[in-house]
């Protein structure tokens, strides 16, 4: 049985970021239950990086995770407009107001300043929130960029190797897998949809982590899309679109529905419903719609993520509850994992431990 400082169950984004930082530090293992790291929620973002998203909760870990995002050369300029009907100012103050004492850039639009961003909006669309800041971010190659740094620092990565159990004997896990069985001073729970799931098979409390699907359809329109185009978020939370390469649209009804963990499909509803919305925002036909998939958003009941040791036991490290933010706030929340487990390093700037603790749920 091969013996390892620290075990960390789910090589998404969350397990890999964390494999990447303590790698250097400690021998680490990194358990994967697909044949293929980042298949589930890693793989199926929208991939941007928006400060506002997930709220002035989420948001310091999403600015703290700038620079590296930035320096790794992950970012691209998109901007993200959110845009409200008339008769709706209140939430575009709400939103203001909400981030009024944070570092976020934001502009109040009328409707000119809306219509020179988004040709073809229809009537009534007249008031807005600019976010100039908002990113694009390449997914695939920063989750690629931390499998290959965790492997260089010597972590090891066994796919096909599902946490089946794991027992405390009171100073290493024994952990029985579907690729075998490992020991490790440290268990690190990075499993995603399946980490209230994981907790249960370790013999740890749960924290109540829950997963919503979230649907999104690749589709072409007429007029293309515009490559300059923003990122269009509704600001009653109802849709939200973004240009692809070759004038494609990335589209999603912003759906939020409650699922088991599984390999998420979506819904027809969804996907009509998307294009329904869409059409009630410009004045676009859309000609086909080319691909459609849908991924788990996994919530803790406060929608904020959980890092930290679990109350119950020391040896248990939650690294779960990454909701819709999970890869644009990666770096500072990798950072700040691997500083709780190590005892040292550096801090991510402007963050509160105590607000991401398990011992919120004890
Ligand atoms: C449609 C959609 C759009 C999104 N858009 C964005 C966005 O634009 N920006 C952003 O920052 N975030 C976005 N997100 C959120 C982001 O994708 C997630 O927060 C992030 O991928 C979570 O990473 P993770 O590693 O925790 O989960 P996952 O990527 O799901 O990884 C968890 C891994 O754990 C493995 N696992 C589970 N149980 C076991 C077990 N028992 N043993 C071994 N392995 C196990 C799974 O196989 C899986 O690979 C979006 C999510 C969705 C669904």
């Amino acid at each position: 049985m091969s013996d390892f400082d620290i075990a960390i169950t789910g090589a998404g984004m969350a397990g890999a970021s964390l494999a990447a930082a303590l790698a250097p530090h400690r021998s680490v293992l990194l358990l994967e239950g697909e044949d293929q790291a980042g298949y589930h929620s890693t793989g199926r973002s929208a991939a941007f990086w928006d400060e506002s998203y997930g709220g002035p909760g989420v948001q310091p870990l999403t600015s703290a995770s700038f620079p590296a995002l930035s320096e790794g050369g992950f970012l691209r300029p998109r901007g993200a407009l959110h845009i409200a009907q008339s008769g709706q100012q209140q939430d575009v103050a709400a939103m203001l107001d909400a981030f009024a004492d944070s570092p976020v850039r934001m502009e109040e639009l009328d409707r000119g300043g809306i219509e020179e961003r988004v040709p073809g909006i229809r009537a009534g669309w007249d008031h807005g929130v600019w976010e100039p800041d908002c990113r694009d971010i390449d997914v695939g190659s920063l989750h690629a960029h931390y499998l290959s740094a965790s492997a260089r620092a010597g972590a090891t990565l066994q796919t096909r190797a599902s946490l089946r159990q794991a027992q405390w004997s009171g100073d290493e896990w024994l952990i029985e897998t579907a690729a075998g069985s490992f020991s490790a001073a440290l268990l690190v729970n990075a499993a995603g949809a399946w980490a209230d799931a994981v907790a249960l098979a370790s013999g740890v409390r749960r924290c109540g982590i829950r997963p919503f699907r979230r649907s999104i359809a690749q589709i072409r329109t007429r007029p293309a899309a515009s490559a300059d185009l923003p990122l269009i978020l509704g600001l009653d939370g109802s849709f939200y679109f973004k240009p692809d390469a070759g004038g494609r649209l990335w589209l999603s009804p912003h759906d939020e529905v409650p699922s088991d963990p599984c390999d998420a499909a979506p819904e027809e509803i969804a996907i009509a419903t998307a294009i329904a919305r869409f059409e009630e925002v410009v004045d676009w036909t859309v000609e086909t719609v080319e691909r459609r998939w849908a991924g788990l958003r996994s919530f803790a009941p406060d929608r904020l993520p959980v890092i930290g040791r679990a109350p119950d036991n020391d040896a248990f490290f939650w690294f779960a509850g990454q909701g819709g933010f999970g890869i644009q706030t990666a770096p500072a929340a990798a950072a700040l994992a691997a500083y709780l487990i190590l005892g040292s390093g550096k801090m991510p700037d402007a963050i509160e431990p105590a607000r991401y603790s398990p011992a919120r749920f004890a």
